[in-house]
């Protein structure tokens, strides 16, 4: 795709209210109102720019929230407190008692525990795909199916999933489609591919810092606005909002995050290029051998590369945490979850971030025992960064 997400960070034009380069920073949780009625209509949602209480909207949560509306070519946006504040409030907008999930079963572990063991709590039923088999998902459809859930690139097993079939098979039947991004941003824009509600755990790139925790959701401006209604939306009611002081600090970031997401994927692509000579599984959707190679290709935007996620097999828990510490020593990055780091960070998946997806499962969808997921950091030495990796092998 052509489509160039930097231009669109690069063309916004949000200035301070003294002219200041980047947005002022509001640090006030309500706001005044010149007169009762305007308040009373602000209450009622028929007064767009006013501002009311900061659980609502505040300033600089609006100039995030319009970047990345921006980012991922969507009409609106809402920041939240974590990515997992995302997913919840938009999954639980949309449905109600009585209603129904089809999702991948591979998405990051607290999505599957959220879905598995917390929403059959409120009587919304969840079936748990293969999300590469569009036959699988196809089947699982049923009358009261209101959303398609999945993770453009999933975690941990960097499955591509097909946004486009999926948007028409979800439309097919009245649904949604709901696409995690957090592994992919500005290498995909789910919306333009056909998506209807984009999240994101902006903790990882978005951010890069891991200096804090946050989310996204980017939709139409009618959704977000359902979201932020005082009487049912979830992100005013579940109280998910993001502080402002970090919404303007992840602001500021997002501004760099097309070179990231470029020495990201470099750098990601030349260890697995040059790590899978050794041997060893390696699942990297930029390598010819990956089942999902070609579709990546199709819906990715020219320019950022496969991503800055790998996972090496190394086929036994015992095996993988003797492998990272001997990494962490060598120096080349940290044994830690989390990922869109400008360092190296690694994690043996089954035993950490997917530990809630019990074993039986993890099986089935082909997670092994010895899986390190990699998030590849923003090093300018791979080659030094390669050898202390094959010597720890
Ligand atoms: N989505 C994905 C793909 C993730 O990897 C994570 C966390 O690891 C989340 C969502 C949850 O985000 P947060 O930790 O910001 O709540």
């Amino acid at each position: 795709m052509s489509y160039n997400p930097a231009k669109k960070i690069y063309d916004l034009k949000q200035f301070g209210e003294f002219g200041g380069v980047n947005p002022s920073v509001t640090d006030s949780s309500t706001f005044t109102f010149l007169k009762g009625e305007t308040m009373e209509e602000t209450f009622l949602g028929h007064m767009e720019g006013c501002f009311l209480y900061s659980r609502h909207w505040n300033p600089s949560n609006k100039y995030l929230a319009d970047a990345l509306a921006a980012l991922e070519n969507t009409e609106s946006a809402w920041v939240t407190a974590s990515g997992m504040a995302a997913i919840t409030c938009a999954l639980l907008q949309v449905c109600k008692s009585g209603d129904h999930i089809v999702t991948s079963v591979t998405t990051y572990g607290g999505t599957f525990a959220f879905l598995k063991n917390w929403l059959p709590r409120y009587n919304i039923d969840v079936t748990f795909v293969d999300i590469t088999n569009l036959e699988q998902v196809k089947a699982a459809m049923q009358p009261n199916t209101k959303v398609i859930y999945t993770e453009s690139v999933t975690n941990p097993l960097l499955q591509v999933s097909d946004i486009p079939e999926l948007a028409k098979m979800a439309h097919e039947h009245g649904a949604k489609l709901m696409v995690d991004n957090t592994f992919t941003p500005m290498i995909m824009t789910p919306a333009l591919l056909g998506a209807d509600i984009v999240v994101y755990s902006m903790t990882k790139f978005i951010n890069g810092k891991n200096d804090c925790v946050a989310g996204a959701i980017c939709a139409s401006e009618e959704f977000i606005g359902e979201l932020s209604n005082v009487n049912d939306g979830t992100a005013m009611l579940l109280g998910p909002v993001l502080d402002s002081l970090r919404s303007s600090s992840i602001l500021k970031n997002l501004h760099t995050l097309h070179l990231r997401m470029k020495q990201h994927s470099r750098n990601a692509q030349f260890l697995a290029e040059n790590v899978s000579e050794a041997g060893l599984k390696l699942i990297y959707p930029g390598l010819k051998n990956h089942p999902q190679h070609e579709l990546h290709k199709k819906l990715m935007n020219d320019e950022f590369g496969f991503g800055g996620l790998l996972a090496l097999d190394l086929k036994t828990h015992k095996k993988a945490n003797r492998f990272m510490r001997k990494m962490q020593d060598a120096g080349v990055g940290y044994l830690a979850v989390s990922l869109g780091y400008f360092k190296t960070l690694f994690s043996c998946s089954g035993h950490s971030t997917s530990s809630e997806v019990p074993l039986e499962i993890q099986k089935q969808m082909g997670l092994s025992d010895g899986l390190v997921r990699f998030s590849v950091g923003l090093d300018d030495n791979m080659e030094e960064i390669l050898e202390k990796i094959k010597g720890c092998l």
